[in-house]
């Protein structure tokens, strides 16, 4: 399993800290976790620069974008969903430049969105002319417990109290016999701990909403159930600062503490 972090940072973009999206790869297939522009170029530039006979870049992941089986959004603030249109659209563009580019007829991509924005989602696609894609989307909402399930993977939602007026979700992904969670946006600090209940080998827990020292102060109480925490969508404040909030980290917690920053790859 291959965990990418194709975007790091929070409402506020830089670059080096783009808006979050999370790869997660699974032999040859993929899931996503929130797709902060700009998620498709990142994925998709050393692809399209290959096939045109340009030199990749070393420092951009190659993906291939066909690869991704479904699709998770957290909520729809739009640092998570800024890059979900484009996304669509290359899958959609992309799929008429030669065979070996081409969906297998059997591949379809689930996107799952919180209930109360799939109607306006629609709408949206329509308004981008994105309507009719030349690959099957398939769109459901995400609902709590057990989410997904294919032949490598399984994902489960819960909700959370990050959004008031709207719908919110945390994810945990299982697969190859390990666990991988993916906070999204959390109402608190606190809520962190509920998602590391059981063991994981890798949670990704965003720190926006709440200071570093917050964070791994509570999360002491679940050491035990974490081998290595990623910090991820962080607060514009820290930017500039992670190798401090890696120390930091390290003071409270007794597991490998890292700070999310764009292009990082994480092998489990
Ligand atoms: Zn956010």
């Amino acid at each position: 399993m291959r965990v990418l972090i194709l975007g790091s940072g929070s409402g506020i973009p830089v670059m080096g800290h783009l808006n979050e999206s999370v790869l997660v790869e699974v032999d040859e297939n993929s899931y996503l976790f929130d797709a902060g522009e700009p998620c498709a170029a990142t994925m998709h530039t050393n692809t399209l620069l290959t096939f045109y006979g340009l030199e990749p870049q070393d420092t951009l992941p190659t993906v291939d974008i066909y690869s991704i089986k479904s699709i998770f959004i957290s909520h729809f603030d739009a640092d998570h969903v800024g890059g979900l249109p484009m996304l669509l659209q290359v899958m959609h563009l992309w799929q008429k430049r030669g065979d070996a580019f081409r969906f297998k007829p059997e591949n379809e991509v689930k996107l799952y969105l919180p209930a109360d924005v799939l109607t306006i989602f629609r709408s949206l696609l329509h308004a981008l002319n994105l309507a009719k894609l030349r690959y099957s989307l398939e769109i459901l909402p995400v609902k709590e417990g057990e989410l997904y399930v294919d032949e490598k993977v399984r994902v489960s939602a819960v909700r959370n109290t990050h959004l008031k007026d709207g719908r919110s979700y945390s994810f945990t992904l299982q697969a190859e016999e390990k666990r991988v969670v993916y906070s999204g946006d959390l109402g608190n600090e606190f809520e962190a701990l509920h998602l590391l209940d059981e063991y994981v080998d890798l949670a990704i827990i965003e720190c926006a909403h709440f200071s570093p020292e917050r964070l791994f102060r509570s999360l002491q109480q679940k050491e035990k159930n974490i081998r290595r925490l990623v910090v991820n969508h962080i607060h514009p404040s820290l930017y500039g600062r992670e190798e401090e909030v890696e120390r930091l980290g390290r003071e409270y917690l007794n597991c490998e503490v890292i700070v999310g920053r764009d292009n990082l790859e994480l092998d489990l």
